[in-house]
């Protein structure tokens, strides 16, 4: 039921992330993530750095821990919490959204920063953090590091007011090294034998020393 209402975009575990392929990430504070206890304590967590390191794997995998310790959890896409908003506000249905996104334990905000917000957009999102501070837990990924938050709320002054609520009591887990979907596809051979016919993808991809050792 829980799992349902969560609206996780696919299944992903914490017994299906492997934390060897993934060192910056630290295993026990995941799994005391997944706990919940940080939505009792009304806290945030955040999930930051490049593409395809375990992002969304781990902040679904952490709602799904909360939902078993009791919690009720939402899952969402930044660009579809925002247009949902947007939308609210233009139809006067703005508190019925903005108390759909507060009433869940845990609100799961995938891929904020992906692309920047318009300056209203910024200003609804900061609404709900707002509301949200303090009560319950938040969980955010994102692309961007926190200096960059600026540009991504297009407003100096917004992005420190949503910062100084999401990371006044927060877990900051900053992701390091590729893609793990590139890295199993150059395990297989497939990504060196297309390497070349795609010169951005391999100009992107430093050779690894650990896997070259
Ligand atoms: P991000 O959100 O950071 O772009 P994802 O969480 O979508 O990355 O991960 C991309 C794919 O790789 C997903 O299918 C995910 O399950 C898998 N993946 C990423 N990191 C790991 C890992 N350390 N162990 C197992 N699977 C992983
Ligand atoms: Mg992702």
């Amino acid at each position: 039921m829980g799992l349902k209402l969560a609206k996780f975009p696919a299944v992903r575990e914490l017994s299906g992330f492997d934390f060897g392929a993934q060192p910056s990430v630290n295993e026990e504070q995941i799994r005391d993530l997944a706990t919940g206890r940080f939505i009792a304590h009304g806290e945030s967590v955040l999930f930051l750095r490049p593409p395809g390191v375990g992002k969304t794997h781990l902040a679904v995998a952490v709602g799904r821990g909360a939902i078993l310790s009791g919690y009720t959890v939402l899952f969402t896409t930044a660009a579809a919490l925002v247009a949902n908003l947007a939308k609210a506000h233009l139809t006067g249905r703005l508190e019925d959204q903005l108390i759909h996104y507060t009433k869940p334990k845990l609100l799961i905000v995938d891929e904020l920063g992906y692309l920047p917000l318009e300056e209203d957009a910024a200003h609804l999102f900061f609404q709900l953090v707002n509301r949200r501070y303090e009560r319950g837990g938040f969980l955010a990924t994102s692309n961007r590091p926190v200096a960059e938050w600026g540009r991504v709320f297009g407003d100096a002054v917004v992005a420190t007011a949503i910062l100084d609520r999401m990371l006044h009591h927060s877990h900051v887990i900053t992701i390091r090294g590729e893609s793990y979907r590139l890295r199993e596809k150059r395990r297989s051979g497939l990504f060196n034998s297309f390497a070349s016919l795609l010169p951005s993808a391999a100009a992107g991809s430093q050779p690894n020393p650990e896997e070259a050792a």
